[in-house]
């Protein structure tokens, strides 16, 4: 946890000076070969601020416990999360469904933590999806839980390997996933903070056809 804080003051050192060289650039002008360079240098660089971010985040939710949970509306925060993940589905060309129809009542948890948790989920659905593709983003509501449900038309996981997903730094296509950029982090942040909300994650996923997450949260009685 230290090493994550004390990382993050250099490195945002190191962006800022980042992009000063490529305003030289673009101001002075640069050969391909040092704009190819600088962009190395740059997804480099935003690979270890995310890797950081995350570290911290999960560092961050093994530390809270219960000292910021509220009562919210759980339908408006999965739509909020939703919303701001329409331009990255836009730029997929991918079709992003929300179904969160009903009124689900005040639900009491750590808004923060449940915000991140919905992201990470359909932020995953959108990544490993393929262009054109579909992720549907459900919240429903049962007798004694309220399901959370992300589904994707995306590239699935085999059964060996969704045994595995939710451990730390864990990631199935290492090349694939190179692009996308993510860490292994992001799915065991969801599990921590779905244990934190005593919820269940369910996965249900097949290659080639896609993936379903579903998170279960008890009502209060
Ligand atoms: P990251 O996305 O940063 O690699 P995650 O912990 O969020 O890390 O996910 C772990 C791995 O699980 C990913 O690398 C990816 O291979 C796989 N994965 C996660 N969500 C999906 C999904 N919706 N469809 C297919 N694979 C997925």
């Amino acid at each position: 946890r230290m090493a994550s804080h004390d990382l993050r003051n250099p490195l945002n050192n190191l962006m800022g000076y980042l992009e000063l060289v490529a305003l030289t650039f673009r101001k002075e002008g640069a050969t391909p070969a040092q704009e190819e360079y600088l962009d190395h240098i740059r997804q480099s660089a935003y690979m270890m601020k995310t890797l950081i971010d995350d570290l911290l985040t999960l560092e961050r939710i093994e530390s809270q416990r219960e000292g910021d949970w509220q009562s919210f509306d759980l339908c408006g925060l999965v739509s909020e999360v939703v919303d701001g993940a329409r331009a990255a589905a836009a730029l997929k060309d991918q079709s992003l469904e929300l179904d969160c129809p009903m009124d689900t009542g005040p639900v009491f948890g750590s808004q923060t933590q449940l915000r991140q948790a919905i992201s990470n989920l359909v932020d995953n659905a959108i990544k490993y999806t393929p262009e054109g593709g579909t992720v549907a983003v459900c919240l429903e509501l049962h007798a004694d839980r309220f399901d959370f449900r992300v589904s994707d038309s995306g590239y699935g996981i085999s059964p060996q390997r969704q045994a595995r997903i939710f451990e730390r730094f864990y990631r199935v296509d290492k090349s694939r996933s190179k692009d996308t950029g993510g860490t292994g982090l992001g799915l065991s942040i969801v599990k921590h903070i779905a244990g934190y909300h005593k919820a269940k994650v369910e996965i249900e996923s097949t290659v080639g056809k896609g993936t379903k997450i579903i998170v279960s949260f008890p009502k209060p009685a």
